[in-house]
């Protein structure tokens, strides 16, 4: 009775990614179960030893302990890369997991990386402070400036890694001659896409190599589970990410794959339906605050690039007030339906202030190389109905005498 509509590959790479998000990669038992099944187990057992030896030996498929395969966990893999168009996925327990697991996978004593400048407060502790001290230099660049990335390249470039667009400033990468630049050097590119996922934009698509995700974000979409994933070709995920991996365990928990699954069922609706607000709340912020830095927006400075990379432009943008972090912290401190959260990726509307949470450790110095300003607001926008965001944003706005 088991019904294997997810397993026959030759069928279901076919589908299209809504048809994915809810179907790719599903495993049925043999109770036929409607809902992906969780398996909450860390180990396996076997009918005889033969089989054991027979899986260690890689001769034979089956599970033999969870840091090494899953069935939920497998499932979850399976859809996610189905749904970016790679060959491979392996899911790591938080997103920062997926990004140091996708770096120091490939990366050895002696190599070099290009950065992009704006970035995730802890992808940057990455480039900045962990690959350095491991003997791996690092150049961080101004990643929307495509000559830098050209510039930047040494004879020991193993690694691009970028964010588009990137926390919190909006940079967007210019990703088809940047992947192709990296190819034509032999280089790898590695792509963190948390901010627009699978359902806005595939970089693959584009030509890079490596997409890394944090799945916290708007896979789960609901706040609840910390996740991450690595995409990549089936070789380079078999011979170069899993060796890694199995034996550094940065794994996720199945009941954090099987909650990640939920999320992506409705992940296509709520990435449209964000955005479709997030681009209501922006039209009413710009011209009532002095500065927007939004990729829906006419007004962003790469709004062509972004929309012609970018199905929509997802939930999250930022501003810049001119009253420094007193005047955004008394904006924040005034808002009545909107969370002060540094969080994004939710159905729920959320801001921060990132030059006091997510660049905090970045230092003054680092954040304003990065044009993180004591100014700049970010803001999450959710699926709460924007007139209900715009009226809050209004009172609010006006507290702190805008
Ligand atoms: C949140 C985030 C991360 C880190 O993900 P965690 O799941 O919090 O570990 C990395 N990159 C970007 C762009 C993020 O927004």
């Amino acid at each position: 009775m088991k019904k294997t509509t997810g397993q026959n590959r030759a069928i279901t790479s076919t589908w299209r990614p809504a048809t994915q998000a809810i179907r790719g990669g599903t495993w049925r038992s043999e109770h036929g179960e409607t809902s992906e099944a969780l398996f909450l187990s860390s180990g396996f057992t076997y009918d005889d030893a033969e089989t054991v030896a027979a899986r260690f030996a890689g001769e034979a498929e089956g599970m033999t302990y969870s840091r090494l395969q899953n069935p939920t966990v497998q499932m979850l893999e399976e859809r996610i890369a189905l749904m970016e168009g790679a060959e491979a996925c392996r899911a790591q327990a938080t997103g920062m997991a997926a990004m140091t697991t996708a770096l120091l996978c490939q990366l050895e004593q002696g190599d070099h990386v290009v950065a992009a400048r704006a970035a995730f407060g802890s992808c940057r502790w990455l480039t900045d402070n962990l690959l350095p001290k491991w003997g791996i230099t690092t150049t961080t660049i101004d990643s929307r400036d495509n000559d830098a990335w050209k510039a930047a390249i040494q004879p020991n470039t193993k690694v691009f890694f970028f964010e588009t667009p990137a926390n919190p400033t909006m940079d967007i990468v210019d990703m088809a001659y940047v992947c192709g630049l990296a190819k034509e050097h032999g280089i790898t590119t590695v792509v963190d896409n948390a901010f627009a996922t699978s359902v806005l934009q595939r970089p693959m698509d584009y030509g890079a190599d490596v997409v890394a995700y944090s799945a916290t974000k708007l896979m789960d979409g609901q706040g609840r589970v910390l996740a991450g994933a690595v995409c990549g070709t089936q070789k380079w995920i078999d011979e170069v990410l899993l060796p890694f991996q199995r034996n550094t365990g940065p794994n996720i928990s199945p009941f954090n794959a099987w909650v990640v699954h939920k999320g992506l069922e409705t992940l296509e609706l709520r990435a449209m339906r964000q955005s479709e607000n997030a681009l209501k709340v922006g039209k009413f912020l710009e011209g009532r605050v002095p500065t927007i830095l939004h990729p829906g927006l006419a007004s962003h400075p790469q709004h062509n690039l972004a929309m012609s990379q970018m199905k929509a432009c997802g939930p999250i943008f930022s501003f810049v007030l001119d009253g420094g972090r007193k005047q955004a912290h008394q904006l924040l401190n005034a808002l009545q339906l909107i969370d002060i959260s540094n969080n994004i990726g939710d159905a729920r509307s959320l801001m921060c202030h990132p030059a006091s949470s997510t660049h905090h450790g970045m230092g003054p110095e680092g954040r304003e190389a990065m044009g993180v300003g004591e100014g700049m607001i970010r803001i999450n926008v959710g699926l709460e109905d924007p007139q209900d965001l715009i009226d809050d944003l209004d009172q609010a706005l006006k507290v702190a005498g805008l």
